[in-house]
């Protein structure tokens, strides 16, 4: 199914549509979400707080979303975290030159260019203003945190661009009071602005954000831990900077230097896993290596890891080491001592980071669900993220059945998500069922008002039992079960 179909769809059963979709002009890079979609993301993060946080034994913090410019200066984004854009001099459009280029030439344009590099690239290429024709040069840059005041003085300060930075600064007292030990891994979920110049597919490139991110403190001379047994043997796809393809275990891939250490190799597996376990395929899945050009200044080693869709490989996570570049930087900028003991050892940890975006997951495990086609087709979630767990239908609206049903439903609710069905046949009902992710269809018939049992239909075999309605809160409970956290 393609990109603008799966959009259509969750734009139909509500899972998320355009922000301020009634305002023609709204701007681009908002995204509301509906009923389904806060369900479908809410389920996806518990089973990343599930696979990631609880399995590896690490720790979740929610930090505030405005913060001090001091903590942008320390990290380097008030001087850095900005992107190339350029103005037409004649209708005052705004581009980025680097997607104009791209878009022309077919051929990736390398990061971390000059601002004279683009405008050579843009005149080489032919590159013209897209709303006027006009040639295009006089490339700038425009750094994309949000800014805001604090106060009447209004006192600089901005909306975070990524959820880390309160994991770094929070770092020393959360290693304190929590008596945690290195290695140690700390969580975040929640939003992040990014004011992204021209962002045109809309779920790809958020200007508001959701973000996942686990950053792991470590000690650089420790690499190893009994915990990262399991991964060892793990198989993971490998995109090789020079482009070839690859697929190694954990251990081999320490082996022959694709992955830096076993530390930076457990935590790879560890995230791989989590998407294997929200349904996405292993063989979508890879680890693109960022080369030398693509990494940032202080990343010692970075992997993209990237899932197949219909619009080609889509970064999900940004795996990147660190090293003690952010801890060093708040150190030196805020005065604090950000070194911990080790067994004895004082050291100033090292970060492996994954940082992963919540949106874009959904949107890969909606579209990597898709089956079927035209009026046949089913989001076969895993049953333990769909957002409706069980449909409950009376096969007529006749002779009794609609009363059972709707005191099926209202035991169900109770303890799980459930949907009360009627209008319509029941072919059209299982239909908006299965688009909308549902696993299971329980229907009332004629048989209930005898036998006290119900029709269970499964969405993915079609396969349908009769179960007793005695049993059926405890069978769905079952059915729609988080695996569970052992390696
Ligand atoms: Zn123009």
């Amino acid at each position: 199914m393609s990109f603008e179909e799966v959009v259509r769809l969750a734009q139909q059963r509500g899972f998320f549509f355009k922000s301020a979709e009634s305002y023609p002009n709204a701007p681009a890079g908002f995204l509301d979400y509906g009923p389904l979609g806060v369900a479908l993301r809410g389920r996806l993060v518990e089973l990343w707080r599930r696979s990631v946080v609880k399995r590896d034994g690490m720790i979740e913090i929610d930090g505030s979303q405005i913060l001090p410019k001091a903590v942008f200066e320390a990290s380097g984004h008030l001087a850095g975290f900005t992107d190339p854009f350029v103005r037409c001099a004649k209708c005052g459009s705004v581009f980025r030159p680097d997607k104009l280029v791209e878009e022309k030439t077919g051929k990736p344009v390398p990061e971390k260019l000059e601002d004279a590099d683009y405008d050579r690239l843009m005149e080489k290429s032919g590159v013209k203003c897209l709303k006027c024709g006009s040639k295009l040069a006089g490339t700038s840059r425009f750094n994309m945190m949000f800014r805001v005041g604090i106060g009447p003085a209004m006192e600089e300060a901005y909306l975070r661009p990524e959820t880390c930075q309160s994991i770094f600064v929070d770092f020393p007292l959360l290693f304190k009071t929590q008596r945690v030990k290195l290695p140690i891994g700390i969580a975040q979920v929640g939003r992040s602005f990014r004011n992204e110049i021209a962002p045109r597919q809309g779920l790809i490139r958020l200007r508001e954000l959701n973000q996942a991110e686990v950053e792991v403190f470590f000690n650089p001379s420790k690499l190893d831990a009994p915990r990262f047994g399991w991964s060892k043997k793990s198989v993971l796809s490998f995109r090789l900077a020079d482009g070839a393809e690859s697929k190694l275990s954990v251990a081999d891939g320490v082996a022959n230097g694709v992955i830096p250490n076993f530390l930076v190799g457990h935590y790879l597996a560890l995230i791989a896993k989590f998407y294997e376990e929200a349904g996405i395929q292993p063989d979508r899945l890879r680890f693109r290596v960022l080369s030398d050009e693509d990494k940032a200044f202080y990343s010692r080693a970075a992997f993209d890891l990237e899932v197949k869709l219909s619009i080609g490989w889509l970064e999900l996570v940004a795996c990147n080491y660190r090293g003690d570049y952010d801890l060093g930087r708040h150190a030196k900028v805020s005065g604090t001592d950000f070194t911990v003991d080790d067994g004895g050892e004082k050291v100033l940890p090292h970060v492996f980071e994954l940082s992963m975006g919540v949106d874009r997951s959904v949107y890969a495990v909606m579209e990597s669900s898709m089956t079927g086609e035209g009026d046949r087709r089913a989001m076969a979630l895993k049953a333990y993220l769909a957002p409706i767990q069980s449909c409950v239908f009376p096969l007529v609206n006749k002779d009794g059945l609609q009363e059972v049903a709707t005191s099926i439903f209202n035991e169900l609710r109770e303890r799980l998500d459930v949907f009360y069905d009627e209008s319509g046949s029941i072919g059209r009902r299982y239909a908006r069922a299965d688009e909308a992710g549902v696993p299971f269809c329980a229907t009332v018939d004629y048989d209930t008002l005898k036998d006290r049992t119900v029709t269970l239909r499964n969405r993915d075999t079609r396969q349908q039992e009769r179960v007793p309605i005695s049993d059926l809160s405890e069978k769905l409970l079952a059915l729609t079960r988080y695996p569970t956290i052992s390696t």
